[in-house]
């Protein structure tokens, strides 16, 4: 047997919500458990910042919405306050170059596209209601809705290109990704496992509902705070070999003198809790199996980057507007008010997705500032030309994220390796939101994610319930 570093009962790689909900299980069921993260932080895909001028900005993961039950238990036992995202006033519409305000969900200068996109909704609706969030693979017509892309059905069901471009607006700030990137029968079991399309496109009643005061990564820090020093930073695991009886698992730590070096643990079970694209990139022995690495393979993250533009109050508000915007084409697709609870000043978060964030790296940090602060304007008027801050968190040059928010299944996988996805491959066992049975994406599935995980590693040790 190779001479270790360490041992313990479990190994947890990741420290996101998913591993640290994962950890705190294990050690609540007495097992000896270890976390490695890769980054200098807890939380993963849920990062709060506090800028020079004290805005606090969740530069990932930041709403909570209804039925989210893991993550508000999580909030509830931790005190944390939520508050409702500012949701007053109409929301603007820029079509064609034009801008317009509406009210509800669907913008409506285009009488025709809104009802189109109401029918197009809807339709989503009810076809994600016949689809297993849990085994999509499992439904009748599973081959055919799997050979198709979003972008397929969208083509074929929806009438006016209007509607095409609001479909495509609400699935660019969902997944991150082209409608044309999706498995339709993937993006059915996703939008079932939250409910519904709707329900995650929706503000109030929907997945955009609530935020945190102070903050989403404060809910990762407190779950990582009882786990004092089994929760290792800066140790991004390299390699994890399993020889049947036991697992050794390598990370790659710094030493005083910058220079890395491998450091070794070696324990009973390991949980990998990350998204596939990035786990793929840790050397496992033996290999995988064929099926869960091409599932790793196949299911590349969305593509995104979130900007804040901060003001010395939220003038938008003074003009009868909500902040939300819905653009049906340039770099900000989808705008929300995301100003503290008290108003206290106004900040607007904007996604660039899917085309729009991969064409726009090659323009650097400064471009991208320019180009959101002028559609910014074009929406909100001259004030949102000059924020007293401006902030970006590009996700797709994350190297331990890859993108965002979540993985885009495309066509073809999940009836080809579906199964694999969460299926345990001897003493290695999967989390993360990617494999969340219900809320798939979201921090509540991460967590949930995290129980599932546990759960069988401690039935596979012979140990209690957490
Ligand atoms: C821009 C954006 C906005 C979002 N908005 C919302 C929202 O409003 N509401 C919501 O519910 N969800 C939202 N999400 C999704 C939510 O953040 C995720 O679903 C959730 O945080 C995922 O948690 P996880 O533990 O599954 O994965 P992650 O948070 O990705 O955790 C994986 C961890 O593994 C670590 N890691 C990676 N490689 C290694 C390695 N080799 N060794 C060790 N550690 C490694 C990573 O650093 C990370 O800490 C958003 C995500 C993004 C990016």
């Amino acid at each position: 047997m190779a001479d270790v570093d360490k041992t313990a009962d479990v190994v947890v790689v990741g420290a996101g919500c998913s591993g640290l909900r994962a950890a705190r299980d294990l050690a609540a069921a007495g097992l000896d458990v270890v976390v490695l993260e890769a980054r200098d932080r807890v939380g993963g895909r849920v990062f709060t910042e506090v800028t020079e001028g004290g805005a606090v900005i969740d530069q990932g993961g930041q709403w909570i919405g209804p039925t989210q039950g893991h993550l508000q238990a999580l909030a509830d036992e931790f005190d944390v306050d939520t508050f409702p995202t500012y949701v007053a006033g109409a929301n603007v519409e820029v079509r064609d170059g034009q801008r317009f305000e509406f009210t509800g969900l669907v913008p409506t200068s285009d009488p025709g596209a809104a009802a189109d996109t109401v029918a197009a909704l809807l339709e989503l609706d009810l076809l994600a209601q016949e689809v297993s969030p849990t085994s999509p693979w499992t439904h009748p017509d599973a081959a055919a809705l799997d050979a198709r892309t979003l972008a397929d059905w969208t083509m074929e069901a929806v009438d006016s290109p209007g509607a095409r471009n609001l479909v495509s607006t609400a699935v660019l700030a969902v997944f991150g990704c082209e409608p044309v990137e999706l498995s339709l029968l993937y993006a059915l079991a996703y939008a079932h496992s939250g409910g519904s399309l709707s329900s995650l496109i929706r503000t109030t009643g929907g997945a955009q509902e609530r935020r945190f005061a102070g903050g989403a990564q404060q809910l990762a820090i407190r779950l990582a705070e009882p786990l004092g020093d089994r929760v290792v930073l800066d140790a991004p695991v390299v390699a994890i070999a399993d020889d049947s009886d036991s697992v050794i698992v390598t990370a790659r730590r710094a030493r005083p003198d910058g220079s890395r070096t491998d450091w070794t643990v070696r324990c009973a079970r390991v949980v990998v809790a990350m998204p596939p694209a990035v786990q793929s990139r840790i050397a496992f022995d033996p290999p995988l199996p064929g099926a869960r690495d091409q599932l790793a393979q196949h299911a590349p993250m969305g593509s995104v980057t979130k900007v804040h533009a901060v003001y010395d109050r939220p003038f938008w508000r003074e003009d009868g507007l909500s902040g939300q915007l819905v653009a049906d084409r340039g770099a900000l697709r989808a705008v929300f008010d995301d100003s503290p609870e008290d108003g206290a000043h106004g900040v607007l978060l904007g996604f660039i997705a899917g085309h729009a964030d991969r064409a726009l790296e090659a323009v650097g940090p400064d471009g991208r500032r320019a180009v959101a602060l002028d559609e910014l304007a074009r929406a909100f008027g001259p004030r949102a030309a000059s924020p007293v801050e401006f902030v970006e968190q590009r996700w797709s040059a994350e190297p331990f994220t890859r993108g965002g928010p979540v993985a885009c299944f495309g066509p073809g996988l999940l009836t080809s390796a579906g199964p694999a996805l969460r299926a345990p491959v001897g003493r290695v066992h999967w989390a993360g939101t990617e494999t969340a049975e219900a809320w798939t994406g979201y921090i509540d599935g991460a967590l949930s994610s995290g129980t599932r995980a546990a759960c069988e590693v401690i039935a596979a040790e012979g140990r209690g319930r957490p």
